[in-house]
């Protein structure tokens, strides 16, 4: 039977079910085309022989040719070692084999002329090669003439079946040497011509096995350039067909009544970035499509503002608002800044969660559906299937990493015409990662301040020096100012974290005793009251410290406060040390951020600590999280769909081929949106496929 593709991977030659079960199971090759694209993680220039007395025992893997001149067995307690002295012109070494000895016994001889594959050490003085690969010069075959030799990721399981990098790459060559020519082009051939591409058979021998380093580069650029453009292609195809196809309720500009009078009484300037936004979102919401927009912005940028204006424009035509915040101290504290800001305007806004009183609630429900309530502000208790709007036109999304897209689709579902949705998040996402993750949404960026804040300025402190903070905290103290101090919290050691935090609250109110100092606790384990308690004790001003934990990342606003301590900073991810920064800095005095932390840190926390000391901007400190932690980790991108299983490609690294894939994406779709003309055939084949696959894969996992 000739391969193709599709052909299972037990029946190629050399493989078979056992070997085949631990390829499905350890990297998930299941076919032809799965093992082929099994791509070496390195090469190895194996056109280059060494001589022996050339090597180190510092050196990489390297080739040597020559013969063995003699076999010792010796005998340990745990182990059979075979030692062979192997010679050339230039000297000699030992080649060592730990198993497999009666193999190398009845497969090598001595006399013979052989290429010796391994990496160099030094052993009692002593150059050694152990486990080397060793073949006949005679049957050496130079694997389709490649002078790179690829080096294959196995695991120990396929070690022990023999399935080792060089076994991988027999197989690969068999492959090829069957498949070459015969491999189904995957790229309409206008592009493989006007993007000077690698086509498809020659790509997949020289990412096998390259003749030269020139050939692997364009094999391996054809293949990054594949993996990310049918990542842009699907996005934006379905972000293309979303425009053309979802109406959306027109917000007539006209009806200005609440937003103007709004815009009378805010007592400062707009940033010329919130008047952009602004500008952005006006364009969307009368364009009579629906509009779908990430609103990025550094904490204190003035986004709830801006969403405050947007939902305005809204209910200036009749509609209904709602906002959706991840945490109950978030809603309530848009609850008491937006009706704040609309003194006076005569609105009715109200907040739904989960400790709202039945009465309240049923309040609520009734004034949802007569159309008499104007803004819902709440969590999660908004998408119960019992709150139903009498017609909603705008929703604001605050902090979307916790909602899921499809909670966000569950909104749509309560409306004739979906609403106008604006997502806002304060974790600015690297412009890399919003293109993939978020490609079906716009982007609107806030990357501007209000005028007069300070920088933060932030210090890193070693725990030893406590005392010092202490007497720093007690001259801000002094001075009118308040202070939050944070404990981290993380799921699996929970008991432990609070013990932190009740150790921490002890050690506090010895340093700063009442009735002089007033301190206060607030975390996830209070109930709802006691938490609003605490917290309302500190919003108001009446006490000097807040001890909590990271209950507060997204939720307080207090100008007054103006120094944020953190505790064992090393525990926290970059983004969340940068929004708990972010809750101090909002008045007109100096903030501080501390980070307190032990002296043993790893190399990733002490690059998190230093990139706080040295900058503020959220996207810059996105950009080095991304780089520290993978784009995978980063938050948003789990729930996107968005397959990270990118083989070549790396977001973080190609950066500029991202975009450049994108324009090309952009450049096809313009010409045709829906991928119909016959020359994109391949096009469309392709999005399918990988559409199903992701549906498997779904069904699998
Ligand atoms: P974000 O939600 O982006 O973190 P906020 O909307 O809470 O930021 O704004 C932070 C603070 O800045 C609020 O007290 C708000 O009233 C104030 N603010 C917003 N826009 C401006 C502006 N243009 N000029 C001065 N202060 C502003
Ligand atoms: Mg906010």
């Amino acid at each position: 039977m000739p391969l193709d593709l599709n052909t299972d991977i037990k029946f190629v030659n050399g493989v078979g079910p056992r070997k085949a079960t631990l390829l499905n199971s350890d990297f998930k090759i299941f076919t032809v085309e799965d093992f082929i694209k099994h791509y070496p993680y390195r090469y190895i220039d194996r056109s280059k022989f060494y001589q022996i007395s050339e090597l180190n025992g510092n050196m990489p893997y390297v080739q040597i040719k020559g013969k063995i001149v003699n076999f010792e067995k010796q005998k340990t307690k745990s182990k059979n070692i075979l030692t062979a002295k192997f010679i050339d012109a230039t000297g000699s070494l030992d080649l060592v084999w730990f198993k497999g000895e009666k193999w190398i016994l009845e497969n090598t001889r001595v006399g013979v002329e052989y290429i010796v594959f391994g990496k160099p050490n030094v052993f009692n003085n002593r150059l050694t090669i152990s486990h080397p690969e060793i073949e006949e010069i005679e049957k050496h075959d130079s694997g389709l003439n490649a002078s790179l030799q690829g080096q294959y990721n196995t695991s120990e399981k396929m070690k022990d079946s023999f399935l080792h990098s060089k076994a991988i790459q027999k197989i690969q060559q068999f492959v090829l040497k069957e498949l070459y020519g015969k491999i189904p082009e995957t790229l309409p051939q206008y592009m493989i011509e006007k993007l000077g591409l690698m086509p498809i058979n020659e790509t997949f021998l020289n990412i096998h096995f390259p003749k030269n380093a020139d050939l692997l580069a364009k094999a391996q650029s054809r293949i990054k350039f594949e993996e990310l453009f049918f990542i842009q292609l699907n996005i934006l195809k379905q972000k293309y067909s979303l425009n053309l196809n979802s109406k959306g309720f027109i917000l007539k500009k006209g009806n200005d009544n609440y937003t103007a009078k709004l815009f009378n009484q805010i007592p400062f300037n707009l940033t010329g970035a919130q008047i952009r936004v602004l500008q952005e979102i006006r364009k969307d919401v009368t364009s009579g499509k629906q509009m779908n927009r990430l609103l990025q912005g550094d904490v204190g940028s003035g986004k709830t503002l801006v969403a405050l204006l947007s939902m305005l424009m809204a209910i200036d035509n009749g509609f209904q608002a709602c906002i959706m915040a991840p945490t109950e101290i978030l809603a309530q504290q848009h609850l008491i800044t937006m009706t704040e800001a609309a003194k006076g305007l005569g609105l009715n806004i109200k907040l739904l969660t989960g400790s709202t009183k039945k009465s309240e609630r049923t309040i609520i429900h009734n004034e949802l559906l007569s159309g008499e309530l104007q803004i819902l502000i709440g969590t999660h208790a908004l998408i119960e299937d019992i709150v139903v709007f009498k017609n909603l036109g705008f929703v604001v999304i605050d902090e979307q990493h916790r909602f899921g897209v499809a909670q966000r689709a569950r909104l749509w579902k309560k409306n004739i015409l979906p609403p106008h949705m604006l997502v806002m998040t304060a974790t600015p996402i690297p412009r890399t990662l919003a293109m993939t993750v978020y490609g079906d949404l716009e982007v609107s960026v806030i990357d501007e301040l209000p005028p007069g804040r300070k920088p933060v300025k932030t210090l890193h402190f070693f725990d030893s020096s406590r005392l010092k903070v202490h007497g720093f905290m007690r001259k801000q103290i002094e001075e009118g100012r308040q202070i939050y101090i944070v404990y981290p919290l993380i799921m699996e050691s929970e008991t432990l974290d609070y013990k932190y935090l009740d150790e921490g609250l002890e050690a506090i109110t010895q340093a700063f005793p009442a009735p002089k100092y007033v301190t206060t606790v607030v975390h996830g384990r209070m109930k709802p009251k006691e938490k609003e308690y605490g917290m309302r004790l500190f919003v108001n001003g009446n006490a000097h410290i807040m001890v909590a934990t990271t209950v507060i990342e997204v939720g307080v606003n207090v100008p007054n406060a103006s120094v944020m301590i953190i505790e064992s900073a090393e525990r926290f991810g970059l983004s969340q040390l940068h929004q708990l920064r972010g809750r101090v800095g909002r008045g007109a005095d100096q903030s501080y951020c501390i980070l307190m932390s032990g002296n043993k840190l790893s190399d990733d926390a002490k690059k998190r600590l230093e990139t706080m000391v040295s900058t503020s901007d959220g996207f810059e400190i996105a950009e080095i999280d991304m780089h520290l932690r993978g784009p995978g980790d980063i938050e948003g991108t789990q729930q996107s769909g968005v397959p990270f299983e990118l083989k070549l490609a790396d977001l973080v690294r190609d950066t500029k081929l991202l975009q450049y894939t994108r324009d090309i994406a952009e450049k096809i779709l313009n010409h045709d949106p829906d991928l119909s003309k016959p020359n994109n055939l391949l096009l469309i084949k392709q999005l399918t496929k990988i559409a199903n696959a992701k549906e498997n894969w779904g069904k699998i996992s």
